[in-house]
């Protein structure tokens, strides 16, 4: 008997109607032979709506409660689902984290799901269909604890490890994963298979298909991953090890994101232990650095160093620098609209000029590239916010993506 895992994200359960139609595809997979298990998310918007209320009562709302209170959207769609499916004649049950239990450990609303109980929701896959809440679990101490934004997919990958399942199904409201953006790029295409690498690229770098730590663990454990849409038939991109993917292109799609930060030192003192000193602050506020580029200094005593930041830290990274008594330079200079576009494939190892090719793409296009980075599957570039659907659609282009 095949087990599967299917994920129903915020909009599959947008609404009563929508999950209605999710119980009569899980319906059409057990009747099939199958043993479900459903992990659902909260109806689309439902996570902010409730971040928001927790807000009007304090901006810092204790952590504790929120993660009681954000972990209330999942359990809603949970016993929604589960009764369409009784409506359906079907046996099925609702699962919570702290029945199951699903354990975790880390900070609250930054959890990390370690290990569930599989035994009773084993034995009940043989009688009826098991829903699970997503996003998730409960702590040592025994508190209800959340594993950060998009965790339902999370908690997908760990119940099929866990279960040892056949194949985990990603649920969505897009076809699958495309080359890039298709709302915003119509020449955009589907991706047919892809690597876990250069989904992790992807979904990382700007394309919002799955969440990127669910991606890790599911390239960690060889978990097969197929993403699909809910409201269509067609066929969706399964997501695996690199060896199985046959490359005749060497750039796989294109993301972007909008919501980067530049800033630079301007006249940093040069002599060891100066990039340490910039950093080590950020780090413990958990700002997270992206790229990073040090010129060199024409006097040999001064140089400027940039690097990038999400936007939403730019303003508690300018106070700890303005803070930090441990480095001298001479002015901070920042850029609040740039946006990284990048191109992402595995067979880009095996391609050579590939980084030629897209510096000549955007200088065609007279786009300005203010920082650079890569890796072995991947070229980010920070431009200018203004451009980047310019850049997206060259590179789209000239990498054969149309
Ligand atoms: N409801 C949570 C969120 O919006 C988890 C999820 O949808 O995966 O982040
Ligand atoms: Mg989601």
């Amino acid at each position: 008997m095949v087990k599967k895992i299917l994920k129903f994200g915020g909009t599959s359960v947008g609404t009563i109607e929508r999950i209605q139609h999710v119980a009569n595809i899980i319906k059409k997979e057990y009747d099939a032979g199958n043993q479900i298990i459903a992990i659902v998310s909260a109806m689309a918007g439902r996570t902010n709506e409730l971040i928001k209320y927790s807000k009007d009562i304090a901006q810092d709302f204790d952590k504790r409660e929120l993660d009681v209170l954000l972990s209330t959207g999942e359990q809603v769609t949970c016993a929604l689902l589960a009764g369409a499916l009784i409506k359906l004649k079907l046996k099925a049950k609702t699962w919570l984290n702290w029945q199951i239990p699903i354990l975790t450990e880390g900070e609250h609303s930054n959890s990390r799901i370690i290990n569930m109980n599989v035994s009773q929701i084993s034995k009940y896959l043989d009688e009826g269909i098991a829903v699970i809440p997503g996003f998730q679990g409960i702590s040592k101490k025994g508190d209800v604890t959340t594993i950060g934004r998009g965790g339902s997919d999370a908690t997908a990958v760990a119940i099929a490890k866990l279960f040892n399942a056949d194949s985990c199904e990603i649920y969505t409201d897009v076809d699958g994963v495309f080359s890039t953006d298709p709302n915003k790029i119509p020449v955009a295409k589907k991706i047919e298979k892809i690597s876990y690498d250069e989904m992790l690229e992807l979904s990382s770098l700007g394309a919002k298909v799955m969440q990127p730590s669910a991606v890790q663990t599911a390239m960690i454990y060889n978990i097969p991953l197929e993403v699909r849409s809910t409201f269509t038939d067609r066929k969706g991109t399964k997501i695996f090890d690199q060896q199985s993917i046959d490359y005749n292109k060497s750039v796989t799609g294109v993301a972007y994101s909008k919501d980067d930060a530049k800033i630079t030192l301007i006249g940093v003192e040069d002599k060891p232990g100066v990039a340490a000193n910039i950093f080590d602050p950020l780090n413990k506020a958990q700002i997270n650095v992206d790229m990073v580029i040090q010129n060199i200094s024409s006097d040999q005593k001064t140089t400027d160093i940039t690097f990038t930041i999400k936007r939403e830290d730019l303003s508690n990274t300018k106070e700890i620098l303005k803070n930090n008594k441990k480095i001298k330079y001479q002015d901070i200079a920042y850029n609040d609209k740039v946006a990284k576009v990048s191109i992402v494939g595995a067979g880009m190892v095996s391609t050579p000029g590939v980084t030629f090719k897209m510096f000549k793409g955007l200088a065609d296009e007279k786009i300005n590239i203010l920082a650079i980075s890569t890796s072995e599957i991947k070229l980010s570039v920070i431009i200018e916010q203004e451009n980047t659907l310019n850049a997206v659609k060259k590179l789209h282009t000239i990498f054969e993506l149309d």
